[in-house]
């Protein structure tokens, strides 16, 4: 089978390789739609995770199961499927202590791309279906769908994590589709007032109607005096920190008032330097003692989840789709999305590509 994949830091092409075989609680899946992702971008042009050879990219899929073991019950060949992009081992020590993105070590369910080959494979490999699928629910289109697997979960993650109270004033650092969904989390959970910082005029766009009420340009000016002018030297109760370099810790840590959290699913990816350690401002952190929380998280997997944010969709709470900027069809088109994705043109929020209608 063909895979688009990253032959070595700086360098992605197309390959041939076997087949997935499934074990007998796995499925095989063939891609229904699939969507590059930043992380993607860290990982091939940044080397942010090491080098990776000849290994299948992807991790953002819905799917059609081609494939199940013996001992699978509620997935068959031919259902529609949500894969998520973090799949567990479900009966590990760190799922059981309620962690089940890090299982095996920091980030280990993050499987595809990373540990093994992703889904940019014309068939690919899930551990667990019965706990590492969905059903795709009828009537959800395929460009709202693929956006469940990886930027609704981190994205409401960072807005989960950011413990938003009723009325807090939250910033969201970066308005790519994973801030967006920030965004759209922070309302959700209750936010008043919503700043939302980023330039691309698309992304501007959907952050007024997912919910921001202040849009910050950080080109504009230093983030943190417009904030802290904005909010008459108070700062935020919460910040969701999803996008910019590791100078954004630093910002955040300035703009958030004593007993707020800073949630963090930014990856930092590069632009560390030799040191390899990510800024905390002294002061701003209060020396210590402020009561400022930094959270990080990876992105929530598993069925349970993806069912949920699909109910998110269903009853109306959210439109993904209007994320989907740029839609291709065919999966020859995917090296074109992923590398649209590494450019990051000023109309783009996020590429997907449909293989099915
Ligand atoms: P994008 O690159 O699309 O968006 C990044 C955003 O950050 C843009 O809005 C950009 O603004 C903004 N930005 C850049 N520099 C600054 C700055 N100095 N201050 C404030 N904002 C800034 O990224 P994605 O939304 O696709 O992904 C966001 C991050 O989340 C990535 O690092 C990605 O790898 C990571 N990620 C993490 C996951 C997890 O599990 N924790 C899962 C998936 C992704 P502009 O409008 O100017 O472009
Ligand atoms: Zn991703």
């Amino acid at each position: 089978m063909k895979g688009l994949a990253m032959l070595k830091i700086g360098e992605i092409g197309w390959i041939e390789k076997e087949r997935p075989t499934c074990g007998s609680r796995d499925a095989i899946v063939k891609p229904l739609a699939l969507a590059p992702c930043t992380s993607d971008v860290h990982t091939v042009w940044e080397g942010a995770i090491g080098d990776r050879h000849n290994l299948i990219l992807g991790h953002e899929a819905l799917g059609i199961v081609d494939e199940v073991g013996n001992e699978v019950r509620d997935f068959k060949p031919g259902d529609r499927v949500i894969v998520p992009a973090i799949t567990p081992d479900w009966e590990t020590e760190a799922a059981q202590r309620g962690f089940p993105s890090q299982t095996g070590g920091p980030l280990g369910g993050w499987k595809f791309s990373n540990s093994k080959d992703g889904v940019f494979g014309e068939f690919f490999h899930v551990n667990l279906a019965d706990h590492n699928l969905a059903h795709l629910p009828d009537g959800m289109s395929l460009e709202a769908g693929v956006m469940l697997p990886d930027m609704l979960s981190t994205g409401f993650l960072g807005a989960e994590n950011a413990k938003i109270g009723i009325g807090s004033t939250v910033a969201v650092l970066g308005i790519g589709p994973v801030g967006l969904c920030g965004v759209a989390g922070a309302r959700l959970r209750g936010a008043g007032r919503i700043f939302a910082v980023g330039t691309r005029p698309a992304a501007v766009r959907v952050a007024k109607e997912y919910g921001a009420t202040d849009i910050i340009s950080y080109k504009d000016g230093n983030t943190v005096e417009q904030i802290l002018e904005a909010t008459g030297g108070a700062g935020v109760d919460a910040v969701i920190i999803a996008g910019g370099g590791p100078d954004i810790l630093v910002d955040a840590l300035n703009m958030a008032r004593p007993g707020s959290v800073v949630s963090n699913v930014n990856y930092f990816g590069s632009g560390m330097g030799e040191s390899d350690i990510l800024p905390i401002p002294r002061v701003g952190w209060g020396f210590g003692m402020a009561d400022k929380s930094i959270v990080t998280g990876l992105c929530p997997g598993g069925r349970v989840r993806m069912e949920r944010l699909a109910d998110m969709v269903m009853y109306g709470r959210m439109d993904p789709s209007r994320m989907a900027t740029h839609v291709f069809r065919g999966f020859d088109r995917l090296e074109e999305a992923l590398l649209l994705m590494k450019e990051k043109p000023r109309d783009l929020i996020k590429p997907v590509v449909l293989l099915a209608s």
